[in-house]
């Protein structure tokens, strides 16, 4: 599903990206964790196709295509979904339009027909349904003065809707109370699937306790340190990054 062999990139001329490599397959959830500054948020934007990050060497290959060579969009209707650390707000949008036009975007990238209104309407309230989200939320402007709940289960339903093949999760964790949380994981759980496969990065243990990953990685200085099952989780908890990247 994705490969990304010797992957490096810079931010400004200062290389954050120091050879990454990593293989995900269909159905697997790796986690990646590390301390703060690390490049995790790096690596999620390079795959994601954020500007300002400039890749300097390596591949990434998804899906047998050349990732770098699509644009964000492509990315996006290819079936990639970011999850953000910080979500974006979009005021005088209400969030319906915005998933709808999401949807559609993707739909005619893959010769479907576009959903109607009412199509779309009766489809995002099966999804609300399934998830527990109250849709009051679907009138307002796109995570305009949202909590940090609202805004997860915003992106949670958006995910829903989008069925992505891979999910990447920036700290979707950080400053989220334990219901949040929740819905988060809840959200990619119901997702996971023998064809769908997720990247979630995250400082904290918390909340591989709710995704439970097939493989850890440990990123330290732009590049991955050491891997292992969910148990070495549980181990950076108890000992610290410090330890974990020395050994
Ligand atoms: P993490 O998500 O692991 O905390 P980041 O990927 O956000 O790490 O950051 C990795 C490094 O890149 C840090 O040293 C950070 O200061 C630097 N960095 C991040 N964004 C920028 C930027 N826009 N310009 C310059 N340096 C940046
Ligand atoms: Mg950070
Ligand atoms: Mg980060």
């Amino acid at each position: 599903m994705l490969e990304i062999k010797d992957l490096r990139a810079e931010i400004g001329g200062k290389e954050i990206l120091k050879g990454i490599n990593l293989t995900i397959n269909p159905g697997e959830i790796h986690a990646v964790m590390g301390p703060n500054g690390a490049g995790k948020s790096t690596l999620s934007y390079v795959l994601s196709g954020r500007e300002g990050y400039e890749v300097t060497g390596g591949s990434v290959t998804y899906m047998g295509e050349d990732l770098l060579a699509l644009s964000p969009d492509e990315r996006a209707c290819h079936g990639i979904f970011l999850a953000f650390q910080y979500p974006v707000e979009i005021p005088g949008v209400p969030s319906a339009t915005f998933l709808k036009t999401a949807l559609n975007a993707q739909r005619k990238f893959r010769g479907e027909e576009e959903l109607d209104a009412m199509e779309f309407l009766k489809l995002v309230r099966e999804k609300t349904a399934e998830l527990g989200i109250k849709d009051d939320m679907l009138k307002r402007a796109v995570n305009v003065g949202f909590s940090g709940g609202e805004k997860k289960r915003n992106e949670v339903l958006q995910m829903a809707l989008l069925e992505p093949k891979l999910m990447l999760l920036d700290e979707t964790d950080s400053g989220l109370d334990i219901d949040a949380l929740k819905v988060a994981a809840d959200g990619v759980n119901r997702l996971r699937s023998p064809e769908r496969s997720a990247l979630v990065i995250t400082h904290y243990q918390r909340l591989l306790d709710y995704i439970v990953p097939d493989f850890v990685h440990v990123l330290a200085d732009g590049k991955i340190v050491k891997s292992g099952d969910k148990s070495l989780a549980l181990e950076l908890e108890e000992k610290g990054y410090a330890a974990i990247s020395a050994a």
